[in-house]
C-alpha cells in the first residue's frame, strides 16, 4: 500500500509517499511561499528534480499540485491517486485528548480547533493541511499522528506544574512534551539494535537539532522530555532560550517596557546558541567561530552540553539506570564533536564511546559508537518521523 505523509507549516507543506510494501520513498517534495507566492521541489529517488514557481494561494493548492505531480505522466510516481491508501499528518499537538494516532474525523478536527490556544504557532497550519486533504480525497482516511502522543503515559507528579492547580483545569497548562514521533522511531530503533525487547530496557534519546529535547524512555514508555507546555522548555537550541528562572523574563519585561509578545519573540526567535554566541543559530557555524577563538561561540557550545549532560544525567536518576544513550537529528547524527563532549566524563554511569569509531561515523547510518564492553550503548541513529507516521498509519487503514 502506498502512503502519503503530510508535514504543513504555515506557509510550507512538505510531503513523502511512501510505499510500504517496502518502506522506501517513492517520491518527496516540499511546497513553499503558501499565500506569498508559491514555489514547489518534487523529488524522485535516482531521477532529476523538479522545481517551478506555481502560485499556491492557500494549502488547497499546494495539495492539489502535490497530487497532480504524484499522478504526471512524466513527473509522477503512480498512475491515479487510487493508489494511495492513506494520508497521514504530522500534527505537533494532540492536547490531552488526542493519546494515540488517530484517524482524524469531524470530533478530532473540532478538538484540534479547541486547542488551538495551547498550540498557536503549529496548531493552524496543520489543520489547514487535513481540511485540505479531506476535501480534495475525500474518500481516503486521513490520519492524525501527534507529537506529544508519545508522552501520554507520564506521571502526574512528572506534567504537572507546580503553579495553582487550577490553570492546569482551566487552560491544560501542564508539561506535553514534544518531538515524540522522533523520540518513539529512535527508541524502538536503538532496542533492535541491541537485540533486546523494548519493554526491558531504559533508553535516553537526545534529539539534537535547530530544536532540540531529551527523552526518558523506560520499557518502551517516554516517562520524561526536556520539553514541557511547549517546545520552548529545556535545552538551549538554535535560537531559543531552553529552561529558565521564570522570574527573570517578568524582571526582563519590566526593565524593558517589553509586551508579552515581545519576549515570546526573544525566547524564541532570538537566544539559545544565536543569542549566546551572537554568530548563528547554526551549531556548525558557532563551532568555527568557536575554534577561530570567539569566547562567546565557546560559551554558547559549552552551556549546549552542559545542559544535555544535566539532563541525561537527571533521567538516568529517574530510571535508576541506563541501557542505551541515542543521538539523533542534525546535530545528534553529525556532531562528533558534541557527542564527545557530552559522553566525556560520564564512565561512572557505564558511557564510553570509542572515540575513533565516533569520529568516522558515515553520515546517515545508524551505529554503535560505544567502546567495547561498556556498560551502556552509545547509539547513533538517524531519526525518521515521515516513516514513523506512515507506519502508524497503515497499521490504522489496515486494522
Ligand atoms: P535539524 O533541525 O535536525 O535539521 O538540525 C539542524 C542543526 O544540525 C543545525 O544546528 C546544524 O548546524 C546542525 N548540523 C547539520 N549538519 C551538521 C553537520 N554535518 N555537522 C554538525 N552539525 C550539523
Amino acid at each position: 500500500m502506498k502512503i502519503l505523509v503530510i508535514n504543513a507549516g504555515s506557509s510550507s507543506l512538505k510531503y513523502q509517499l511512501f510505499d510500504m510494501d517496502d518502506g522506501s520513498v517513492i517520491a518527496k517534495g516540499l511546497c513553499e511561499k503558501i499565500g506569498i507566492g508559491g514555489a514547489i521541489t518534487h523529488k524522485r529517488p535516482g531521477k532529476e528534480n523538479y522545481s517551478a514557481e506555481v502560485e499556491l494561494k492557500s494549502h488547497d493548492d499546494a495539495i492539489a499540485l502535490v497530487l497532480k505531480l504524484l499522478t504526471d505522466a512524466e513527473l509522477g510516481v503512480i498512475s491515479s491517486v487510487d493508489e494511495i491508501g492513506a494520508v497521514g499528518h504530522r500534527v505537533a499537538h494532540g492536547g490531552e485528548k488526542l493519546r494515540r494516532s488517530t484517524v482524524i474525523g469531524d470530533e478530532e478536527l473540532e478538538y484540534l480547533y479547541s486547542i488551538v490556544g495551547i498550540n498557536p504557532l503549529h496548531g493552524p497550519p496543520a489543520i489547514k493541511g487535513i481540511e485540505a486533504c479531506r476535501k480534495i480525497m475525500k474518500d481516503k482516511l486521513q490520519v492524525g499522528v501527534f507529537d506529544t502522543s508519545f508522552y501520554s503515559d507520564m506521571a502526574d507528579s512528572t506534567y504537572i506544574y507546580a503553579l495553582p492547580y487550577e490553570y492546569y483545569e482551566k487552560y491544560g497548562i501542564r508539561k506535553y512534551g514534544f518531538h515524540g514521533t522522533s523520540h518513539r522511531f529512535v527508541s524502538a530503533q536503538a532496542a533492535e539494535m541491541i537485540g533486546k525487547p523494548i519493554e526491558e530496557l531504559k533508553i535516553v534519546v537526545c534529539h539534537l537539532g535547530n530544536g532540540s529535547s531529551i527523552t526518558a524512555v523506560k520499557n518502551g514508555k517516554a516517562i520524561d522530555t526536556s520539553m514541557g507546555f511547549t517546545p520552548q522548555d529545556g535545552l538551549p537550541m538554535g535560537t531559543r532560550s531552553g529552561a529558565l528562572d521564570p522570574s527573570l523574563l517578568t524582571y526582563l519585561m519590566k526593565q524593558e517596557d517589553l509586551t508579552p509578545d515581545d519576549i515570546d519573540n526573544i525566547i524564541n526567535k532570538k537566544s539559545g546558541l544565536l543569542g549566546v554566541s551572537g554568530v548563528s543559530s547554526d551549531c556548525r557555524e558557532v563551532m568555527i567561530a568557536a575554534k577561530d577563538g570567539n569566547d562567546r561561540a565557546r560559551l554558547a557550545l559549552d552551556m549546549l552540553v552542559g545542559s544535555i549532560k544535566k539532563i541525561v544525567g537527571s533521567y538516568i536518576a529517574e530510571m535508576n539506570g541506563i541501557d542505551a544513550l541515542a543521538f539523533t537529528a542534525g546535530i545528534g547524527e553529525n556532531d562528533a564533536t558534541i557527542r564527545e563532549r557530552v559522553c566525556k566524563d560520564m564512565d561512572y554511569l557505564g558511557i564510553e564511546i570509542d572515540t575513533d569509531v565516533n569520529k568516522n561515523a558515515p553520515r546517515g547510518t545508524k551505529i554503535d559508537i560505544s567502546k567495547a564492553g561498556a556498560k551502556t550503548k552509545t547509539l547513533v541513529i538517524p531519526t525518521d518521523e515521515e516513516y514513523m507516521i506512515a507506519l502508524d498509519t497503515l497499521k490504522l487503514v489496515t486494522k
